[in-house]
């Protein structure tokens, strides 16, 4: 039946930056639909774990900074070692940093690509590598953002690496089909998380944002977790390289 195919029991879940915002409901969602979910984190995950738990299932607490690839084989060597496999992997971390891009610097850049676009492939790398070694595919989930279809104002690099994850996520699906891994991407629209927390703050700015979503509200994390368990299940099987929007409309418009 049908909604079986969405069903995710036995399966384990790699989620990067998942103790709080759009990670923590794609972590939650993933739990919900049956999967132990491995957390790649800076900070500590503490009511992320307790959710997840709660739901009986297991957690796995990884502490990385993703602004460098060098932790990567240990991470994805100390998921394999706790569960025997990997099924999914959420690249959900990302920064953003705000600037003139008369002013913009290079540390502001390079911040911003390390993390968002660098770490995204080779995070993705890694586990492609790991499920080949498997032999039974995978689900590979990246996290885009308005900015990887429109310019934005005062976020080129933020605009430059969402616009990249666009774009990897279609070779990735491209190069690694054949092993039936699905690569695709969500990009969210305007969230209420940390990461737009200074927005929200901008009368004038969310306001404007504001009237322009169709749907009349700011998105929450739980606006992701139907669209990341689709893509993580066996019902998007034929998916590939797709990017869906999850923004109230804000493209349509
Ligand atoms: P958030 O609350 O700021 O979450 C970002 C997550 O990434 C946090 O868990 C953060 O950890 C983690 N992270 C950042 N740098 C890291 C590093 N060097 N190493 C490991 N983890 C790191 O914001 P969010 O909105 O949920 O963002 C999640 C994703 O959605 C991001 O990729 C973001 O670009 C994307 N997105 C968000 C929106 C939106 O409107 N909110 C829209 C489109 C796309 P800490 O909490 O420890 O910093």
């Amino acid at each position: 039946m049908i909604l079986n195919a969405f069903e995710l029991s036995r399966k384990v879940a790699i989620v990067t930056g998942c103790n709080t915002g759009l990670g923590q409901g794609m972590a939650l969602g993933l739990a919900q639909a049956g999967c132990d979910i491995v957390g790649i984190n800076v900070s500590s995950p503490v009511e992320t774990a307790r959710k997840i738990n709660a739901l009986g299932r297991r957690f796995l607490d990884l502490r990385a900074d993703l602004s460098s690839i060098q932790g990567i084989p240990a991470l994805i060597e100390k998921a394999v070692d706790e569960f025997g496999h990997i099924d999914i992997l959420v690249n959900n971390a990302g920064i953003i940093r705000r600037e003139d891009a008369i002013e913009f610097s290079e540390k502001n850049w390079d911040d911003v690509m390390n993390v968002n676009s660098k770490t995204l492939f080779f995070m993705s790398q890694a586990v492609a590598k790991q499920f080949i070694k498997q032999g039974n595919g995978g689900k590979i989930i990246n996290i885009a953002s308005m900015l990887s279809y429109q310019g934005g104002i005062r976020v080129p690099s933020y605009t430059a690496s969402k616009s990249a994850v666009m774009g990897m996520t279609r070779l990735m699906a491209n190069e690694w089909a054949k092993f039936n891994i699905n690569v695709n991407a969500i990009a969210p629209g305007y969230m209420a998380t940390n990461n737009t927390e200074q927005l929200r703050a901008d009368e004038d700015r969310s306001k404007e944002i504001l009237d322009r979503i169709p749907a009349g509200r700011w998105g929450v994390p739980e606006d992701v977790m139907g669209p990341v368990v689709f893509l993580a299940s066996k019902a998007s099987d034929y998916v590939n390289g797709y990017t869906i929007a999850v923004d109230g409309g804000w493209l349509a418009r």
